[in-house]
């Protein structure tokens, strides 16, 4: 059975022959795996700034993005049957008994740091022909959303992000009704997205949604496939070739939220600075190493004080995130049935991975399909 796996002793990424896996457990799952998103995480540990194999094995068997379908069930399984559809969650709990999150089953908050993430952290991913899992990890995808289920990983950390800020602004401003739905949080508000990947588009999606007047600012110029998605949306773009942060500020006015889909410090550090009153910067990126860059401390304490900002990390993320990534899914593709359907820029075979994952990303996602 074909997977891709990094091996980061020799600093080696390569297709590699495993057993076919069994059902050791009967609480346990066998998929088979239909698609296997690629990104900026997979691109990290293949240039092995990032991840860890299992305890034990000297290579990662690489993938968190994915789709399923569910061929084999051991005897404890209720929710899901062979035919099934899932995309799994990625992080699973640590073991330590005091970890208050890890146990009450929200391991995307693990306090330890010793929790694992499968394709990431000390567990093999999905980028493989069979995998077994545990039920409980598995979120079931209706059929119809075969063709971009695997989208619903990445869409996880808006998702996450936005239930978060919505809570938040549940309180905050205070004249904000608490009842407010989800598709009007946004109205008269501005929201900016850092970032033009899989991430920031997905994110853009969720914003215009909630009524955000969206924002989506990168270095790329136009024609761009990913400019014309932005647009699409009814989002509006401003590159970052065009317009310095200043300048950007003076076009939005107050920027009420900044959702950063880069992983760029200096970029984040320099947007911080342009944080609208009562304004709330999401960070979502994970820096690689990056340059020291000088900063004014003092400042951005000053601000952040006077102007009640909140600033906030947010890693994905757990079953609500992914039944709503799911939900959203379906609502994008009755919405923009011609934007979602470029989404996935095509499907390639396990032996192309190592080329796409370290190549420059075309289209908007790469998709391995076994
Ligand atoms: C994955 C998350 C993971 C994070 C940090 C992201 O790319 O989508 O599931 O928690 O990386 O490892």
């Amino acid at each position: 059975m074909k997977a891709v796996a990094v091996f980061p002793g020799p600093q080696e990424v390569k297709i590699v022959e495993q057993e076919f896996p069994r059902l050791t457990q009967p609480d346990q799952v066998l998929l088979r795996i239909l698609d296997a998103g690629i990104c900026g995480t997979d691109r990290e540990i293949c240039s092995f700034e990032y991840g860890t194999p299992p305890p034990g094995d000297d290579y990662l068997v690489i993938g968190h993005e994915s789709l399923a379908e569910v061929v084999d069930v051991g005897t404890a399984v209720e929710r899901l049957a062979p035919g099934d559809l899932v995309v799994p969650s990625v992080r699973r709990p640590c073991p330590h008994p005091c970890c208050l999150a890890c146990r009450s089953g929200h391991q995307d908050y693990c306090y330890t740091g010793d929790f694992s993430e499968r394709g990431i952290k000390e567990a093999h991913g999905y980028m493989a022909e069979y995998v077994v899992d545990h039920e409980q990890y598995m979120n079931v995808v209706p059929p119809h959303l075969r063709d971009i289920g695997v989208l619903a990983e990445p869409l996880t950390i808006a998702e996450k992000a936005v239930a978060q800020i919505f809570w938040m602004m549940q309180q905050r401003p205070p004249w904000i009704a608490p009842e407010t739905p989800r598709e009007e949080r946004g109205q008269g508000l501005s929201a900016l997205v850092l970032g033009i990947g899989p991430v920031g588009l997905l994110g853009a999606m969720v914003l215009v949604t909630a009524g955000f007047t969206t924002y989506v600012y990168s270095r790329e110029l136009p024609p761009s496939p990913r400019i014309d998605l932005v647009e699409a949306i009814g989002a509006i773009y401003v590159s970052s070739q065009a317009a310095t942060f200043g300048q950007l500020t003076e076009q939005i006015g107050n920027i009420d939220l900044i959702y950063e889909a880069v992983g760029h410090s200096h970029f984040a550090l320099q947007a911080l600075q342009v944080l609208g009153t009562n304004g709330i910067f999401v960070l979502t990126g994970v820096p690689g190493l990056q340059a020291f860059v000088e900063a004014d401390p003092a400042r951005l304490m000053r601000e952040m004080v006077l102007k009640n900002q909140v600033l906030l990390g947010t890693v994905n993320a757990g079953p609500d995130a992914f039944a709503s990534a799911l939900r959203d899914l379906d609502r994008f593709r009755r919405r923009w049935p011609a934007v979602v359907s470029t989404l996935i820029g095509g499907r390639y075979p396990p032996e192309q991975a190592p080329d796409l994952i370290l190549g420059r990303p075309a289209g908007i996602k790469s998709v391995i399909a076994f």
